[in-house]
């Protein structure tokens, strides 16, 4: 399904237009997560279309050094996934939230009306995801594999049924239903860097002394991530915590102290 005649590069205006768009509405205090479902849509598209901006497959191939792969110069991609490891730090995970297509089909599928499974406060998903990112350097730097094709994102992206591993990534894309953002939890090697930029974030979720207490955002998050103490790097700034806060200005998005 992948048309690989349009550049890699519209993915990645794309991915700069979409992050500038969101991180205005969650500025403004305009965003919604209705507001957020058309990002969700289109950039799950270009997943399929473009295949890009795909984050996690573009530090693969850097690590793997495969330029063409890439469609651009080793060190311009290098340059837009460091951008992006910057803008986190300022403005905490707003391309995972709406602009990785990886994120963006997780998400969907985790508003379709199943049970949802996962301790939300856990630890555990990001201990996974440290072991898997030392794996994933070791694999890349040392043997030349591409972790992330044997776990079949690419194959998915590019509709390739007849491969085994296309079916591997299908499977964590179903589990999403249930499990919120498995692969972007567990997985994700670029998560992996996002999350510790994402935790000394400039701006981020904050209460307000107008909060009740009533903690109907700590149950609406999946990751754990509302409590007051929280670092905020599993935010995916999904929005659902300021969605279930009944108080007007009590969770607000701001320049941390
Ligand atoms: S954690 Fe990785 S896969 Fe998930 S949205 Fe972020 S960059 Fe994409
Ligand atoms: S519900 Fe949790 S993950 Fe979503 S924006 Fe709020 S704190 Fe972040």
């Amino acid at each position: 399904m992948v048309i690989e005649s349009i550049p890699k590069a519209v993915g990645f205006i794309y991915g700069l237009l979409a992050f500038a768009a969101l991180a205005w509405l969650w500025y403004s205090g305009r965003f919604t997560r209705r507001r957020a479902l058309p990002f969700l849509i289109v950039s799950a598209l270009l997943g399929f279309l473009v295949f890009a901006p795909v984050f996690p497959y573009q530090l693969q191939m850097v690590v793997l050094g495969n330029a063409a792969a890439l469609g651009s110069p080793l060190p311009m991609a290098i340059g837009g996934l460091l951008l992006f490891i910057v803008l986190a730090l300022v403005l905490g995970r707003v391309i995972c939230g709406q602009v990785c297509p990886a994120g963006a089909v997780q998400e969907l599928m985790y508003l379709l009306p199943a049970k949802k499974r996962g301790r939300a406060e856990s630890r555990v998903p990001v201990a996974v995801r440290a072991g898997v990112f030392v794996v994933f350097l070791a694999a890349g730097l040392g043997l030349s594999v591409n972790l992330l094709a044997l776990i079949g994102l690419p194959a998915f992206f590019h509709l390739a049924v007849a491969s085994a591993s296309f079916f591997v990534f299908l499977g964590i894309v179903l589990l999403s239903a249930t499990v919120y953002r498995p692969f972007c939890r567990y997985v994700c090697p670029y998560g992996a860097l996002l999350a510790p930029a994402a935790s000394k974030g400039l701006y981020r979720l904050l209460r307000t002394d107008a909060c009740i207490g009533c903690r109907k955002c700590e149950r609406a998050c999946p990751t754990g991530e509302a409590t007051p103490a929280a670092g905020l790097g599993e935010c995916y700034l999904c929005g659902r915590c300021t969605e279930a806060c009944p108080v007007d200005g009590a969770l607000v998005y701001g320049r941390g102290k």
